[in-house]
């Protein structure tokens, strides 16, 4: 059960909370003024804490302080509620580390709403990194991980990023079409830091954006060069975030990026995921307006696993749609997985979208993609994803899908 404690020092409005959260099956705990509400906090360890801003003692800001400097209770999500008047004091609340805030009096929507988004986002970040960490060393070495990460960026220490090709074969001819570029953190301390691990430390803490433009700039320059050495029909993709998508500059910094480069605007494919585009969608879609014309093409990634919004796929200006990994994995023994794919593929050309299956693992995976008909495939069945250099030495060995058992 979700354990949440409410730190209120007006009786009034922590017992409506308490009531309001009982009703939503939450575990509670309250506490009548910041002293009394830190003790909770280190003993229980809630996993989220409302906490008033103006009491007296113990304000707030001083709950939040001392919270963050606690390893154990350091990374409990915090919302501050504050009343109207104190509204100018949001800043400094966010800027102690506060993840949101609900001014006084709010609706119970806009209070589930925050304790939802809250919890959500603490279970994402966690599933990201328990493979790697334990619980309990989780909150510090994340923390960790983004003073490394700031630091990297202040200092503009981008020879700690490098960026991995993943090779797109063509199904039917075998051969290399294009390839999806990857980021990966080399860190000197950390070592190597997974994308999985790295991208949502990224996107909370908005590091994401220069870290973005980075790989922009780095991919393009490294597909002018393969075009330059004779590969001139290779497409690359980036992989873009919510943060990216949402600059109201995002289309222009392509445009600009292209001419410097002095790039066929359609060797360049921005991927996009269907949960960045959803939210607001019709922002959304006058941006990739713009960049598809251009000439860049658009592709939606890791089809299947989000919104899968068939009805706006038509609206869309994209050209190829890639199948998630998870529909892939063991395809030829799971019979829904099977009848979804094939589904797909069908869909994809009756739109007439290019169709390129994730996470290809094995022979019976590309057989059954093969003989379903689907565009091209991209997995370790064919190759790992590969720095710059090693990605040249397959496109100069004129490495090949191997078709002949398929
Ligand atoms: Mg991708």
């Amino acid at each position: 059960m979700t354990k949440i404690l409410v730190i209120e020092d007006e009786k009034l409005v922590r017992e409506n909370i308490i009531d309001l959260l009982a009703a939503e099956d939450f575990d509670t705990i309250a506490a009548a003024n910041g002293r009394v509400g830190l003790d909770l906090a280190v003993s229980q360890i809630p996993d989220l804490i409302l906490c008033d801003l103006m009491m007296p003692e113990v304000d707030g800001y001083g709950v939040l302080t001392t919270l963050r400097e606690e390893p154990v209770t350091a990374s409990i999500p915090f919302i501050f509620l504050t009343a109207k008047s104190a509204r100018a004091d949001f800043r400094q609340g966010m800027d102690l580390g506060a993840d949101d805030y609900l001014t006084k009096p709010f609706t119970r929507t806009e209070l589930l709403n925050a304790i939802t988004s809250r919890l959500a986002k603490k279970a994402t970040l966690a599933k990201q990194v328990s493979t790697k960490f334990d619980a309990q060393t989780f909150s510090p070495k994340v923390q960790m991980m983004e003073m490394y990460l700031r630091r990297a960026i202040e200092r503009e220490e981008f020879e700690q990023f490098l960026v991995y090709y993943q090779p797109i074969v063509d199904i039917h001819s075998g051969q290399i079409i294009g390839a999806e570029s990857l980021l990966r953190w080399q860190h000197p301390e950390l070592g190597m830091v997974t994308p999985t691990e790295l991208i949502p430390l990224a996107e909370s803490t908005g590091l994401i954006l220069p870290i973005s433009d980075w790989v922009l700039n780095k991919v393009c320059k490294q597909i002018k060069n393969w075009h330059n050495q004779g590969f001139t029909d290779l497409r690359v993709a980036v992989n873009v975030s919510g943060n990216q998508l949402k600059q109201p500059n995002f289309s222009q910094k392509i445009i600009h990026l292209l001419l410097a480069n002095n790039l066929v605007p359609d060797s360049l494919v921005l991927e996009l995921t269907e949960n960045i585009i959803m939210p607001d969608i019709n922002q959304a879609i006058s941006t990739m307006n713009e960049i598809h014309s251009f000439g860049v093409k658009i592709a939606i990634d890791d089809f299947g696993a989000g919104y899968s919004s068939l009805i706006y796929l038509k609206q869309l200006p994209i050209h190829t749609l890639k199948i998630d990994r998870y529909f892939i994995q063991c395809i030829a023994n799971d019979s829904q997985k099977a009848v979804i794919t094939t589904a797909l593929i069908q869909m994809a050309h009756n739109l007439n979208l290019h169709i390129v299956a994730e996470g290809v693992e094995t022979e019976q995976e590309l057989a059954f993609l093969r003989q379903h008909k689907c565009d091209a495939i991209q997995g370790f069945f064919f190759s790992h994803p590969l720095p710059a250099r090693e990605f040249e030495k397959i496109l100069f060995a004129n490495k090949r899908l191997n078709l002949s058992n398929v």
